[in-house]
């Protein structure tokens, strides 16, 4: 009789072979498939001479295919057993650093001061910390100049939407207003032990500062989350009785200025006009 049963089975093969029991809490799905790891490490586009940082390297499913290959890679793991297995591995190999800690907690910028290129970041994402993740390695500098996340096939799709998708939202806008972004591949949930709930895509975002000249980042997510949280309303209407925005005045020839119609929903708004959006409120 079939009953499935080959896929537990592997599975317990595997954490047995590690002798390490996947933390749920820490995100922890190990990609078991060579051939995608070396696909993901190939976005990185890394040489011998760049320097790299990854976030929750795990048993070093993709660094071992970086390690020798790079000029430097810097690797934060917050779990002390893996820390430990990766110490044990690479700890005394040149141009190798392993630093047990939180990468939402680290100053990562300082992290990787050492460094005289940019740097490039690669991560499969702890799928609980992703968004946080993304916007601290954004809000680096000197900025990165490659950053290869591996997240859940639905957060990448609301990272890349485009103005009028149902993905498209303060997600999509913090991000493409300071980086181009691009949806790689999709990876099936099987490639990975423990096997998630969903599956993955791999994204790639070259980060471009310049973009949003002189708005802060964070007043563009106040705005955007002000806007979305009422995504299905007239602008208009939005800057009359959103009290987060506190704009006083006439919504309709300020927004006509902008050469926003005063009846666009937040939807329809492109990243670049919300950044326009931010920096007039600004100036009120
Ligand atoms: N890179 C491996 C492991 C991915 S699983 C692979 O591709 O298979 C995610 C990893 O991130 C785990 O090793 C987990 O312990 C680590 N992690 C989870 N939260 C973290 C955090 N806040 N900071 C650093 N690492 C973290």
């Amino acid at each position: 009789m079939h009953h499935g049963t080959d896929v537990p089975r592997g599975e317990a093969r595997v954490s047995q072979l590690n002798e390490f029991n996947p933390k749920r809490s820490l995100g922890q799905n190990f990609l078991i498939d060579p051939n995608l790891q070396r696909k993901i490490v190939a976005e990185l586009a890394s040489g011998p001479e760049s320097t790299v940082l990854e976030i929750g390297p795990g048993h070093g499913e993709l660094s071992q295919h970086l390690v020798s290959r790079v000029g430097r890679l810097t690797m934060v793991e917050k779990d002390r057993l893996l820390v430990a297995q990766l110490s044990a591995r690479w700890g005394t190999l040149g141009g190798v650093t392993i630093v047990e800690g939180d990468a939402l907690q680290l100053n990562l910028s300082e992290l990787m001061s050492h460094s005289s290129g940019p740097v490039r970041v690669i991560s499969n994402v702890p799928y609980n910390i992703t968004s946080p993740l993304i916007f601290s390695l954004l809000a680096m500098r000197p900025v990165p100049e490659r950053i290869v996340l591996t997240v859940q096939k639905e957060l990448a799709e609301r990272v890349v939407a485009a103005p009028g998708q149902k993905s498209y939202g303060a997600l999509s806008v913090g991000v493409q207003a300071v980086a181009r972004v691009s949806l790689r591949f999709s990876i099936g949930r099987e490639v990975f032990r423990p096997r998630p709930e969903v599956d993955s895509s791999v994204l790639l975002v070259e980060p471009e500062p310049e973009a949003i000249g002189t708005v802060k980042p964070s007043a563009l997510r106040s705005v955007t989350r002000a806007c979305f949280n009422r995504r299905r309303k007239q602008l208009q209407k939005i800057l009359r009785s959103a009290p987060e925005l506190s704009f006083e005045g006439d919504p309709i020839s300020f927004l006509n200025e902008l050469g926003i119609s005063p009846k666009q929903r937040p939807e329809s708004l492109s990243p670049i006009t919300f950044v326009r959006l931010t920096e007039a409120l600004q100036k009120l």
